[in-house]
């Protein structure tokens, strides 16, 4: 069945407000084994409105509209749809009474204006709406089923959750079995990636890269039956793990951090960090998950170089010597917090995330990591470019993923400290 989503509403064509409603309305459908095949967004003037209803009409068994259902003149939905269907609108007692009694169960009584939402077109069924005024409707268009909900998230979502849905599943009869694997690469480029995978075979499956900045995500999604879906998906995430290797970070519902998480809490190990350019991001990833505490002691945004010298140690001839953004320095800071919470991994980070700060010694975008366990420190120089906030992202993935292949090739043997 071939689903079409209008989203009405002026704000979203002037970029005000985001259309999260279509993406939410799309991956419910897809979790039900229902596809999307188009999404149309237009304003709120009637005829551009009945208009696109009478396109998407033409080739499309289902639409589900939002936006435009509320009392003010510029909603014109339910006028809008009435034109695309030859009908016309006349007061629904059902949606009248819901009106009437929804905005009494809040002490209010109904303004003329909101008399307006009650007017349907006559050969529309009403869509029960629990959270607000404005009830949604159904009717046809032509042979097309079409869904009309109000624009606002939270009054949209459990009408599409309790009506929409049921009604589009049981007009669908047996679902396709649609499925996604989802591999999140980190360290290498879109374009190394896209050639790597560039021959690979894949049956009747669809791979798709998205950048979410600085991972990349490669989705392998299956429109199959039931039975060969799984074994197929199975197939092809194993071939991409065989060109990927150790480039891929986490699967599915895993993030870096959740692998991260799992990786020291597998190991029994615990970690602090000593940051300086990442001012805390590297904290903030690492306590992202709940139960963070199990295996992170502490964060330390030591900035100024006399922070550092006074919370971490860092003598301050070292950094005279060598700059605050040195190897040297780096090493210091990891050291000095690993010895001062007594833990068994650091991480530090001391790099010149711009636009100021950089020399020709050191430009903008250097950045030193330390990694200090019971053996000592080893570090790293990345050389990243981009905003300052990418810088920092940037950073702060290098240091998850550093920590991620350490643990990965540290065995269980090879601990700074056991406890209990
Ligand atoms: P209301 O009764 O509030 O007027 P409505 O059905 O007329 O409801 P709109 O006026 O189009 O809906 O939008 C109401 C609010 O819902 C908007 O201010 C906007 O913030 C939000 N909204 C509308 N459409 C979307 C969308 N596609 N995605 C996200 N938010 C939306
Ligand atoms: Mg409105």
């Amino acid at each position: 069945m071939k689903i079409a989503l209008l989203s009405i509403g002026d704000e979203l064509l002037c970029g005000e407000t985001v259309d999260t409603n279509a993406a939410q309305i799309a991956a419910r459908l897809y979790d039900c084994g229902l596809e999307v095949n188009r999404q149309m967004t237009v304003g709120d003037q009637p005829t551009a409105i009945a208009d696109a209803l009478a396109a998407l009409a033409n080739d499309h068994a289902t639409i589900i509209a939002t936006g435009g259902l509320g009392p003010t003149s510029d909603d014109v939905t339910a006028e809008a749809a009435a034109t695309a269907t030859g009908d016309s609108l006349v007061r629904n007692e059902a949606a009248h009474a819901h009106l009437v009694a929804f905005l009494r169960s809040r002490g209010r009584e109904p303004f003329p204006q909101n008399e307006k939402q009650a007017f349907l077109p006559s050969r529309a069924t009403v869509i029960p709406n629990p959270t607000g005024t404005a009830c949604g409707f159904r009717t046809l268009l032509g042979s097309c089923h079409l869904y009309v909900l109000p624009g606002v998230p939270s009054e949209m979502r459990p009408m599409v959750e309790k009506s929409v849905i049921p009604a589009v599943r049981e007009r669908a009869g047996q679902p396709m079995l649609l499925r996604t694997r989802v591999l999140t690469v980190f360290g290498i480029s879109e374009a190394q990636v896209g050639q790597l995978l560039s021959d690979l075979a894949l049956d009747g499956i669809r791979i798709a890269y998205c950048v979410q900045f600085p991972l990349i995500q490669v989705r392998l999604r299956l429109t199959a039956s039931p039975e060969s879906g799984a074994a197929a998906l199975d197939t092809a995430a194993e071939m991409v793990r065989s060109r990927l290797g150790d480039a891929i970070v986490a699967e599915d519902h895993d993030t870096m951090e959740t692998v991260v998480a799992r990786l020291l809490d597998e190991r029994g190990l615990n970690v602090d960090v000593a940051e300086s350019c990442s001012g805390g991001l590297l904290a903030k990833h690492l306590t992202d998950i709940s139960g963070s505490s199990s295996y992170m002691l502490a964060g330390v945004v030591a900035y100024a170089n006399d922070a550092k010298s006074r919370l971490l140690g860092v003598p301050a001839e070292l950094i005279e010597r060598h700059g605050a953004v040195s190897e040297e320095v780096a090493s210091a800071m990891a050291e000095g917090v690993r010895r001062t919470v007594a833990s068994d991994l650091a991480l530090a980070v001391t790099g010149i995330a711009g636009p100021t700060g950089g020399t020709d010694d050191k430009p903008v975008g250097t950045v030193f990591l330390s990694l200090c366990d019971h053996n000592g420190c080893r570090v790293r120089e990345l050389h990243l470019s981009g905003s300052r906030e990418q810088v920092r992202v940037a950073t702060t993935y290098h240091a998850l993923d550093w920590l991620r292949r350490h643990l990965l090739a540290s065995d269980a043997g090879d601990r700074g400290r056991s406890r209990p």
